[in-house]
């Protein structure tokens, strides 16, 4: 069987979430290994608003209060995740408050949690860096253990992001890697 069809036999060809029976497919539940286990039969609406968070509306995902009781794991990582970020509407909080995990689906349904808060890289404006870009540097920086003074205005290509560190970037200038702050970048169109 393939994992669409376990998925259907499961669920009874409905989406396991808000019980749409239109634009069925699996969607793998991060961190998932692609076991029909990791994964849940998902309509197009909730896939979509899952992997979108500024589309998500709110009132769509009153399904929740009956889906969070599925015996699915899966279903519960996702129906958790996805109240804790609708929590601010207040009824999601209420149902999280009434809502029971047990201890490693609690454990997986949170490594997504910490995943989503992610710190981003951004420069001072605010836009969002990613590996690769150029950025432009808006003061003179000297440079750590050297006589080296990146200049105002210098361009900083192939940036890479400093993982633990979203204060932090790493790019060449001069033919020397250094450690630039974020706070004294502009991204470059
Ligand atoms: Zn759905």
């Amino acid at each position: 069987m393939s994992i669409e069809e376990e998925l259907r036999a499961r669920s009874g060809s409905v989406c396991e979430l808000c019980g749409a029976d239109t634009g069925l497919a699996a969607y793998e539940v991060a961190p998932s290994d692609g076991s029909a286990d990791q994964c849940i039969l998902a309509c197009s609406i909730c896939r979509t608003q899952l992997d979108n968070p500024e589309s998500v509306e709110a009132n769509h995902w009153r399904c929740l209060n009956d889906s969070m009781w599925s015996q699915v794991p899966a279903v519960q990582v996702i129906a958790f995740r996805m109240l804790h970020r609708l929590r601010d509407e207040g009824w999601p909080q209420d149902l999280l408050d009434m809502m029971y995990l047990e201890d490693d689906v609690r454990t997986w349904a949170e490594a997504g949690l910490a995943a989503e808060k992610a710190p981003r890289h951004v420069d001072s404006n605010g836009a969002v860096l990613e590996a690769g870009d150029t950025v432009t540097l808006i003061k003179d920086l000297d440079v750590k253990g050297s006589s080296l003074t990146a200049k105002r205005g210098t361009a900083v290509r192939n940036i890479r992001l400093v993982a633990d560190n979203p204060e932090q970037i790493e790019g060449k200038v001069e033919g020397q890697q250094i450690v630039i702050l974020t706070k004294f970048v502009k991204k470059s169109g």
